[in-house]
């Protein structure tokens, strides 16, 4: 008894090895001291399990900062400039102007993905399951991107199932996971020349695939994606601005429909995100 107590006391006072070794062989007290050693192992793993997760924490709220910052300070530049100097020419106040304008609208879009994200962990974001005609919401949602596409001076392709696929699911969540497949086939894989939509109904599930024929993600990469605020090389800061959450927001998305999402890539050839939805959503 006297050794259970100083394993514990040890623990306590912040030793995480210590297990209790115990050579009677009174069966109870052997059942003790495993229990008590089971404890141990899932208090060790817990606070393992709390510092990691503390220090993906503070390094969110580090890069959160980071990408607030850089397009306010050059909305406050612009700002004070305007304000400032009375010298600059009606061309400059237009040009200044629309940075302020698209900066601003980066920030507006960055606190709106942010917010989303902190809804979705709070579980907040209540699914409003509806039945839905899948297949004609997603030629909808196709159509509406058309425009895009074909400023994007790409082809797009669609291959939809005969029948109609009816499942009861969220229709938003839906629309925001498609609406971000979409917009990075669209900034990333563009110039591949040819963006595609694919619906299937597979033994239990329901399969949307959206893909391209860009440049594609390395396998490195493809293991990080879909990690919030994660973006690859310099799409961060590069000419095609990525905050790195659209797929942290869709991954999230898809998981609380029961769903699943995940990309496959060979670069220049064919670059995949999949989203399923569940068989038990199927209505027909
Ligand atoms: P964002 O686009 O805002 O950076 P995402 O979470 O949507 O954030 O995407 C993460 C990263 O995945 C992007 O920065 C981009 O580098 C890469 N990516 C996503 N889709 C594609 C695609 N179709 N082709 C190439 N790269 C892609």
């Amino acid at each position: 008894m006297d050794k259970v107590a100083a394993s514990l006391r040890q623990t306590r006072e912040g030793s995480r090895n210590v297990r209790i070794r115990s050579h009677s062989r009174d069966r109870s007290f052997q059942r003790l001291t495993s229990e008590i050693n089971g404890l141990l192992d899932q208090f060790q793993l817990t606070e393992m399990e709390f510092h990691k997760s503390e220090s993906a924490r503070k390094k969110l709220i580090t890069n959160i900062s980071h990408d607030l910052r850089t397009p306010l300070t050059s909305v406050l530049g612009y700002l004070e400039v305007l304000r400032k100097d009375t010298s600059i020419s009606e061309v400059e106040r237009e040009q200044y102007t629309e940075i302020i304008w698209q900066k601003s609208n980066r920030l507006y879009e960055l606190t709106e993905s942010f917010f989303q994200l902190a809804k979705l962990d709070d579980d907040e974001v209540g699914l409003r399951r509806s039945e839905i005609n899948l297949s004609a919401m997603i030629k909808e949602i196709w159509l509406s991107y058309i425009p895009q596409i074909e400023d994007a001076g790409t082809k797009g392709e669609v291959c939809f199932p005969d029948n109609d696929l009816i499942v009861s699911t969220d229709r938003i969540s839906v629309e925001r996971i498609l609406g971000n497949l979409l917009s990075n086939s669209l900034k990333y894989g563009a110039a591949g020349g040819v963006i595609g939509l694919t619906l299937s109904q597979r033994e239990d599930e329901v399969l949307i695939e959206i893909w391209d024929k860009g440049p594609g993600i390395s396998e490195d990469h493809l293991l990080h994606i879909f990690d919030r605020l994660y973006t690859v090389d310099s799409s961060r800061n590069g000419p095609v601005k990525g905050s790195g959450l659209g797929l942290a927001i869709a991954m999230e998305l898809a998981t609380k429909q029961g769903g699943k999402l995940w990309g496959t890539s060979l670069p220049n050839v064919r670059t995949s995100f999949f989203f399923t939805l569940p068989k038990s959503s199927l209505k027909i």
